[in-house]
């Protein structure tokens, strides 16, 4: 039997819905609309189509976004002076810094960044205050992507207490926060990421398994236990033939996609772990969509907290 495709894209606009009215209550009480910082450094084709997508969403939720850009050659120094007058602004309640940051910033330069933004701003929820918070199940503030797996679970009325929980990946904006987020809904919690030992065997266990890998296809149906709920965070633009040949059967919608344009997004999960388990997120239109949904209601949360 085919799994349950959990909508992202219907949760979304449910929470967006949700968010329309919490931000014409700001602007009644506030007198300005909440407002939303967002700093793009240099030219990267995705980063460019993320920050497009996050700056019309924000406009069509009613709140104000501005977009600050500095070239791939700017120093650090130069956009730790734009987060300084963003932390600084009255009509800005989040901010957010696009990344990946142009390796020529130097290894460190993504943690100075997010370490220089005001907690309180933090609207990607990175600042190790906001993370400590979650640590202790008390943040207001919480990564976009993995507060948004979270809702689509809920909302999708997804039993998670009690439930074996297996996340692959133990980044600190995805795997981690997605981790901890399944713990305090009181899942048992296992973490896996490249060096976990029968990698299969453990996801095989698992009642809700997360892949947020960033490896097309890796999540294969040995890995899923017959019904499990599988959410698939991985989002790879794929422009090898050989993979999506590997992935999508010839005459597929998304093979014929691939024909049309010449590259394909494609998750972390094989499209035939779809015959194994009993709920999936799709990619597209699973997570993805939930991620920018998440942001606008971060910044309304920091818009109100702010306000108090
Ligand atoms: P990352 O590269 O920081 O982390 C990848 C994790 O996968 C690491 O913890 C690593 O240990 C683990 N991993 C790598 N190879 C592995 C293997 N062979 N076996 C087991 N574990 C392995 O990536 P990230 O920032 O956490 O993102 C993960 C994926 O999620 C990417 O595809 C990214 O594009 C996607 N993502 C999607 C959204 C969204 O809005 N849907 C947002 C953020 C990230």
């Amino acid at each position: 039997m085919a799994a349950r495709l959990l909508d992202g894209a219907a949760t979304a606009s449910a929470i967006r819905a949700e968010v329309a009215p919490a931000v014409a209550a700001f602007r009644e009480r506030a007198g300005r609309p909440p407002g939303l910082g967002i700093v793009l450094v240099g030219d990267d084709p995705a980063s460019e189509i993320y920050v497009r997508g996050k700056l019309k969403s924000a406009a069509d939720a009613g709140l104000r976004a501005d977009l600050e850009r500095l070239p791939a050659s700017a120093p650090l120094k130069a956009l730790l002076g734009v987060v300084e007058r963003l932390n600084a602004s009255d009509v800005h309640d989040g901010i957010l810094v696009q990344s990946p940051l142009p390796r020529e910033m130097g290894a460190d330069a993504e943690r100075r960044v997010f370490d220089a933004v005001a907690p309180e701003k933090d609207v990607d929820g990175f600042h190790p205050i906001n993370v400590g918070k979650l640590v202790q199940n008390r943040a207001e503030l919480v990564a976009c992507t993995p507060a948004g797996v979270i809702e689509l679970l809920e909302r999708s009325a997804v039993p998670i207490a009690g439930r074996h929980a297996v996340v692959i990946g133990r980044s600190d904006i995805v795997g981690k926060p997605i981790s901890l987020l399944l713990l305090h809904r009181h899942a048992t919690v296992t973490i896996c990421h490249s060096r976990t030992a029968d990698l299969v065997h453990v996801s095989a266990e698992a009642d809700i398994l997360v892949a947020a890998i960033g490896r097309p296809g890796f999540v294969t149906r040995d890995f899923v236990k017959p019904g499990a709920v599988v959410v698939d965070v991985g989002i790879t633009p794929v422009s090898d033939r050989a993979v999506v040949e590997r992935l999508f059967e010839a005459g597929s919608k998304r093979r014929d996609a691939f024909e049309r344009r010449g590259s394909l997004v494609v998750g972390d999960v094989h499209p035939d772990v779809a015959e194994v388990a009993g709920a999936l997120t799709p990619v597209p239109g699973g997570v993805g969509p939930l991620t920018i949904a998440m942001l606008l209601k971060n910044t309304v949360t920091a818009a109100r907290l702010r306000a108090c």
